[in-house]
Parts: structure tokens; C-alpha cells; sequence
């Protein structure tokens, strides 16, 4: 029997719902399968099996067909319904999804009406001209299909979180600095604090009246930025394309409309959805302008005042996922997430002893100058060799530079210690025994199945001399998916046993991921959010594991390096 991810049943069934919408299918049940791929991608639980259990079903929005189809995958690699769409279009046709801005009705009809079947033949169409024959599709759209493909081509399409960071902070500043321009914001996935982001969008508000065309003309014609494409320039929105092929929305809107434009431009689509819905039941409409009873806009300048005349808590973008968050804003209980001043110590972070590139001085110095109370230098073991691993004698070495330098701060004297194949560890258990701190963390053999990666990780937990799992799963964002984890059997371990799991804030990492966290956080396990810094530029890395943090609905007291130092001891001590 082949093993089957959440992640795989998700893509089949986002397939399923791509192909029928190409196909022109019922819209109702194109719905309901993306529904489906969305809940069985966001589960902690294995599916597959569930599935087999007969307990699919048991899942938001998934049916009893949904639950045979997930049944069928686990035990044939197969979906029937699957293969007989992917019969009915070209073979490559469904590779076009890949490229940004086309959608399955678009590739319906590049399809029907261009010959288009594959992105070597959206090339040539767009070449040749073909595509300007085809309704509602004008030079502007062949000209943003020509650069997508050329993305696509590149990178796989998203941002790190990290970098889209980095891309808003500029574009920000660019936009402050354009007389009119006011309360410049990124909205969009970037503002929830996703992994991964598409494009970027910001938001902007002006107070004089006829001046938001002349700030999209200052902005397309910035020299502040390299700007390597203007798709579109219009009275309140441009679109740009900057030289990498990041694409930058940027929309001007009118301060009475702020609020109501960066909470439908913040998202996500299902969370809107929901909210929309529950406007619609009380009589009301809700649109990027505002809150409307008929044309009487009852709310708009801020997000909050929308929540709250929905009879709603206000939610914290980081939840807006329709995971739940709607129903608890009604209730009033939405956790106090986590906050980045709530962080009182780093427990992860290398030195020149390994792979790191400053000495253990520069790095205390660095964690006290962020008014952190306690530290750990973490480095790596022996296995680790191309990161100059430590072995047990350059071990207690360490322990001892670490002791002469520490001042003004508790700093814990740690390792890294690799978790083999099976869970048994890189050191002995009297090595360990010397640490104040063990933190345990898989490097190899990370293409691990689900089944045996949890029992890696569940043998490394019941270790009594660890504290923390550092980055569980091994993943590497845009790079590597590693280890798929039972994580509520984890979770259950690290709770039972008192060891913390990590949320890896090293932006290629954000390991344990979000929906992780969230089950962690059910389970009643603790988190520990560390950085993993090798520099001390990379301790500011933090507020990205805090975010990560925030989207699981962790609060302070789930995350134990949120602890005073006295408490955080005495968990150390436990
Ligand atoms: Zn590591
Ligand atoms: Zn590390």
C-alpha cells in the first residue's frame, strides 16, 4: 500500500475541482472538493487513515463520496473521477494552472478558443497574437500572462515570508515618501504572516480630494525602485512588476473605506467568505467600502469597527483563515495570542564552536542587548561533521568558554543533538547528562515516512534528558518538504514527557509550521520559539517564529521562553 500525505489527498482533490472547473462543471461541487482539499491540507491528523476507519467524514465539509474517493487514493494511488477528467483535456493542460493570473475559466478558454494546451503553446499564442481573439482577454492581460510565464518559469512563484518582508518594508517607505500619501500598509497574505507569499499588495489613503491618480503616477514613475514592468496605472490602482518578477498591487482608497479595504485585501478569500455570509444574514452587504445597510455605510474607516458591527471580536490577521476564528470572534473567545515582547530568552543559536560565525562573547552580547533575561548557545553534535559537530571532548571544552563568558545574562550551556533513524540520539546519556539543556533535532534521513518519523520523534521525547525538539519535521521552505508528522501523537508525547517543541523561526524553516502549533496548542504541549541565529543579524528572526506562533493561536503561557527567568528555571529544572 503506497503512503498517501494529507498533502498529496489535497492536490488530487484540488485537481478534481480544477479540471471539472475547466470542464465547465457545476460550480456547487467544484466548491465543495476545493473545500475538501482545503480541510484535508490544514488537518494534523493522517487522513489517510481516517479515512480507512471509516471516520473521514468526521471532517468539516467532507462526504461521504469525498471519504470513498480518500479511501480509494489510500489503497490504489488512484482516484477514478480523477482520472477520467484528466482523460477529457490535453495532458499538459493542467500544468497552465501553475502560471499566476490564470485561473481554470481562463485556461477553459485559451483552451477552446486558441488552441492553447501547454505553457510551449501559451508562448507561441502569445507570440502570434492569437490571444486578443479570444473575449475579455485585451492586450493588458497578454502582457501580464507573458511575465507570469517568465516567473513561472523562474522560481516556484512565491516569496519567502522573509523576503516579501523585506520587498513591503521598501515599498512602504516609497509609498510614505509621495505627498498625499498616507497610513501606507501591507495587506494580503504577507499581513496574516504566511509562510510563502504570492504577490504583495499595499494599501494606501489620501485626504485631498482627486490626488490618488496623481500618487499611482508618482509611484509607477518612482526611481526609488527598480521597476521592471507597469501592467496598469489606473485612477486608484497600479499594478507593477518589479525586476525579479515580484508583482506589486498598490490601491489608494479613500479614509472613510481604509478599514473595510485592508480587511478584504488582508483575506484570506475563505475568511471573507464567511464574513460576507454573515453580513448577507443580517440584512447588510460588505465590500472592500465598507459595511452597508442599503447605501448607508454603517462602518469602513477601521477593521475593528466591522468586526464589532457584525457582532464580532475583532480577529488578528494571523487568524483569518476560517479556522474556527469566526465562531470564537462570535463568542468572545479568541485566545491573547502570543506578542513579540513577550519573549524573554533565545535557546537555539550556534557559535564558531560549529557552524556559527561569531564567537559565544559576541553572541551574549548581542541576546543582551535585546534585554533577553537568558540565552542558550546551542551547537551542533558530532555527527554533524560538514558543521564541525562537536564531539564529547570539544564539548566539555565549550562548557567551559561558555561559563567564562556569560555576564549580565543566565546563559545555558546546550547542544544540538542530531536524532538518528530511530529516535536514539548522537550522544550518551552521561554526555547529556552534563548539558543544562538538551535539545534534540533530526538533520538526516528527513524523506522519512509518517509512521516512522513519528516514532523517530516520539523516542527522541521520552528521552528524560531531553528538554526540546528543535525544527521537527526538517522541512525547507521552497526547498525541501521534509518528514510528514503525526502530530497529534507528538504533540500527546511532548505534553506527557514536559518537552517543548520548537517553532524554528529561521525563516527557511518555520518548523513546526502553523497548523502544527495549532494542535500542539490543543494537546496543551508547550512551544519554545527559538532562532536558530548562526549570525547575530539572525536573532532578529524571532518575530517571524512569532508570527508562526500567532497563526497556531498559541498564547504567552503555551510558549515557554515567554517564562521570567525564575519560572523558565524552574521548567528547565523539571
Ligand atoms: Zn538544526
Ligand atoms: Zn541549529
Amino acid at each position: 500500500m503506497a503512503q498517501v500525505s494529507n498533502a498529496d489527498i489535497a492536490s488530487a482533490f484540488e485537481q478534481i475541482a480544477d479540471l471539472m472547473e475547466i470542464l465547465g462543471k457545476d460550480p456547487f461541487r467544484v466548491n465543495s472538493y476545493r473545500k475538501v482539499a482545503r480541510v484535508v491540507g490544514d488537518c494534523p491528523a493522517d487522513v489517510g487513515a481516517m479515512a480507512q476507519a471509516g471516520q473521514a467524514t468526521d471532517l468539516p465539509g467532507v462526504g461521504a463520496g469525498s471519504a470513498k474517493k480518500i479511501v480509494q487514493f489510500v489503497t490504489t494511488g488512484k482516484i477514478e473521477v480523477l482520472d477520467e477528467l484528466l482523460a477529457k483535456v490535453p495532458p499538459k493542460l493542467p500544468e497552465l494552472l501553475e502560471v499566476a493570473g490564470l485561473g481554470p475559466k481562463t485556461i477553459a478558454k485559451l483552451w477552446k478558443q486558441a488552441d492553447v494546451v501547454d505553457k510551449d503553446s501559451l508562448a507561441q499564442a502569445i507570440g502570434d497574437g492569437r490571444l486578443l481573439s479570444i473575449e475579455g482577454i485585451g492586450p493588458k492581460k497578454v502582457q501580464q500572462l507573458r511575465k507570469a510565464l517568465e516567473f513561472a518559469a523562474q522560481a516556484g512563484g512565491r516569496l519567502r515570508l522573509d523576503e516579501a518582508t523585506e520587498y513591503a518594508a521598501r515599498l512602504v517607505a516609497v509609498v510614505a515618501a509621495i505627498d498625499g500619501a498616507e497610513s501606507p500598509t501591507a495587506a494580503g497574505s504577507l499581513r496574516r504572516g504566511r509562510e510563502t507569499v504570492g504577490d504583495i499588495d499595499i494599501l494606501c489613503t489620501t485626504a485631498g480630494r482627486g490626488r490618488a491618480a496623481k500618487i499611482i503616477q508618482a509611484f509607477v514613475q518612482t526611481k526609488q525602485l527598480e521597476i521592471d514592468k507597469v501592467i496598469g496605472a489606473g485612477q486608484t490602482k497600479a499594478s507593477i512588476v518589479l525586476a525579479g518578477g515580484v508583482q506589486v498591487d498598490l490601491r489608494v482608497v479613500q479614509g472613510g473605506s481604509f478599514g473595510a479595504a485592508l480587511q478584504y485585501f488582508t483575506g484570506s478569500k475563505a475568511h471573507n467568505v464567511r464574513l460576507r455570509e454573515i453580513a448577507v444574514n443580517k440584512g447588510l452587504k460588505l465590500n472592500e467600502y465598507g459595511l452597508f445597510e442599503g447605501d448607508r455605510q454603517l462602518a469602513g474607516r477601521t477593521e475593528d469597527e466591522i468586526y464589532q458591527a457584525l457582532a464580532l471580536t475583532p480577529v488578528e490577521p494571523e487568524l483569518r483563515e476560517d479556522h474556527g476564528e469566526i465562531d470564537a470572534a462570535g463568542q468572545g473567545r479568541l485566545p491573547q495570542l502570543v506578542a513579540i515582547d513577550d519573549i524573554r530568552g533565545d535557546l537555539h543559536m550556534h557559535t564558531t564552536a560549529s557552524d556559527g560565525l561569531e564567537s559565544i562573547e559576541t553572541m551574549v552580547a548581542a541576546c543582551r542587548a535585546r534585554g533577553y533575561a537568558y540565552m542558550a548557545v546551542a551547537d551542533h553534535s558530532k555527527s554533524q561533521v560538514q558543521a564541525n559537530g562537536l564531539d564529547a571532548a570539544r564539548l566539555a571544552k565549550h562548557h567551559k568558554a561558555i561559563a567564562a563568558a556569560a555576564s549580565g545574562i543566565r546563559v545555558y550551556f546546550s547542544c544540538e543533538v542530531d536524532i538518528f533513524k530511530d529516535g536514539s540520539l548522537d550522544f550518551d546519556d552521561d554526555v547529556l547528562a552534563t548539558l543544562d539543556m538538551v535539545i534534540a533535532a533530526p538533520h538526516s534521513a528527513l524523506s522519512q515516512k509518517r509512521h516512522d518519523a513519528t516514532a523517530r520523534i516520539i523516542r527522541a521525547i521520552e528521552n528524560p534528558l531531553v528538554k526540546v525538539i528543535a525544527h521537527p519535521s526538517g522541512r525547507l521552505i521552497n526547498v525541501r518538504a521534509g518528514m510528514e508528522l503525526g502530530i497529534e501523537e507528538i504533540a500527546a508525547a511532548a505534553a506527557a514527557n514536559d518537552v517543548a517543541l520548537e517553532i524554528n523561526a529561521y525563516p527557511l524553516r518555520l518548523d513546526l509550521r502553523d497548523t502544527h502549533v495549532h494542535a500542539v496548542v490543543e494537546a496543551g504541549a508547550k512551544l519554545i520559539i527559538n532562532t536558530d541565529a548562526h549570525t547575530v543579524g539572525h536573532l532578529d528572526y524571532m518575530h517571524y517564529g512569532v508570527l508562526t506562533a500567532r497563526r497556531g493561536w498559541a498564547k504567552a503561557a503555551d510558549v515557554v521562553n515567554t517564562y521570567p527567568a525564575a519560572k523558565f528555571e524552574k521548567w528547565m529544572q523539571r
